[in-house]
């Protein structure tokens, strides 16, 4: 899923913002909501999540802009995009009045439980060109979702004729040991797999730290001097990257993997004005160092270490959440926190 990369317009100083390049490799999120509350979540979706599913008319705007950008196909995920099936097949009709193909939609296979159902749902998907489904699959959605949903769905594509990948398929062979129906615990996960399976799989993965992953992270990771982060730390203009950018159900532009901030679509695309958003420009311009200096003016007082810059940026914004910085989401950030269960180990070997 490699995709070609340019860059959005430019925020600089107060001079007016320049035209964005061509757009690449997009995903549409349908809903925050999920099923799951999965452990290594970037977006940080759950069961407690605000509900909501994007509406025709933001779906139809979305489209408008992307095709603007010379878009040519896009993904959808969540959230769970499946909570709301009719919602799910209003947005896929939105894309194929905007000649927008449609590469995969993501989902867990919570939905693969009830037969007939699931049956409906692929054949509908299959008559609207659906492209594929991406079928997650790994020890983390084993938490939320039995393994053998994923299975069941795959095979039920197979049969129908729809295309589909498991992600990722390279974690079968273990999870295979275990129970397919049943949801499994993380002390479960650790005795059938390895105690240091969470940090494993974030490596296998190639994880981006973001959102609940964080955890995992200051979980497993070490940790360094504050000082050291920030030598040298470098600017982030690829937060306005746009090979695989996301838009959520509000039409905000999520740049890659710097989740927790969002701007609307159209001024990530058409130009952000000067000023309008400081937080998001102290880091375009200035990194970590500059988003340090604009929090530490309103109370932000650092730990002596971190696992990482990007760990060290969310941390800060998740102080600056609810402040006024209208590019901050706030349910990011608690989110977030929240639903990642640690142990002690002190008392156990954390092998990593
Ligand atoms: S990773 Fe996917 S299934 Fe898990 S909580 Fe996030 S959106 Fe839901
Ligand atoms: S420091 Fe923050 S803005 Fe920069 S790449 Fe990391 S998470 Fe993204």
């Amino acid at each position: 899923m490699a995709s070609p990369s340019t860059r959005g317009p430019v925020v600089s100083g107060d001079s007016a913002v320049r035209a964005t390049g061509n757009l690449y490799h997009g995903g549409i999120m349908v809903n925050y909501r999920c099923n799951a509350a999965c452990r290594h979540c970037l977006y940080a979706c759950s069961p407690t999540r605000t509900p909501g599913y994007i509406s025709r008319e933001t779906m139809a705007e979305i489209c408008g802009i992307l095709r603007r950008g010379h878009i040519g196909s896009v993904h959808i995920g969540g959230g769970e995009p499946f909570l709301d099936f009719t919602g799910l097949v209003t947005a896929i009709a939105e894309l194929k009045k905007a000649d927008i193909d449609l590469d995969y939609v993501e989902t867990n296979a919570f939905w693969a439980r009830d037969d007939s159902r699931s049956r409906e749902y692929v054949r509908t998907l299959k008559e609207l060109g659906a492209g594929a489904l991406c079928i997650s699959l790994d020890p983390y959605h084993a938490e939320y979702v039995p393994y053998g949903l994923p299975l069941k769905l795959a095979r039920l594509c197979d049969s129908e004729g729809l295309d589909y990948f498991l992600w990722k398929q390279q974690f079968l062979p273990s999870l295979s040991g275990l129970e397919a129906l049943s949801v499994h615990s993380r002390e479960e996960l650790e005795k059938h797999l390895r105690p240091g399976y969470i940090s494993a799989t974030a490596r296998d993965y190639g994880l981006r730290i973001g959102g609940r992953a964080i955890n995992i992270e200051e979980e497993y990771g070490p940790s360094w001097p504050l000082a050291k982060l920030l030598r040298k730390a470098p600017a982030c203009p690829d937060l306005l990257h746009t090979g695989h950018f996301h838009v959520d159900l509000e039409g905000c532009f999520i740049p890659p993997g710097c989740t927790g901030l969002r701007l609307p679509l159209a001024e990530a695309v058409d130009g952000i004005p000067p000023g309008k958003y400081p937080l998001f420009e102290a880091l375009y311009e200035g990194g970590v160092a500059a988003l340090l200096d604009l929090a530490a003016g309103r109370g932000f007082v650092p730990e002596p270490s971190y696992p990482s810059r990007c760990n060290l940026c969310f941390h800060i914004r998740a102080f600056l959440a609810g402040k006024g910085f209208a590019e901050l989401d706030e349910n990011h950030y608690k989110e977030s926190l929240t639903y990642y269960s640690r142990r002690d180990c002190e008392d156990h070997h954390c092998d990593s």
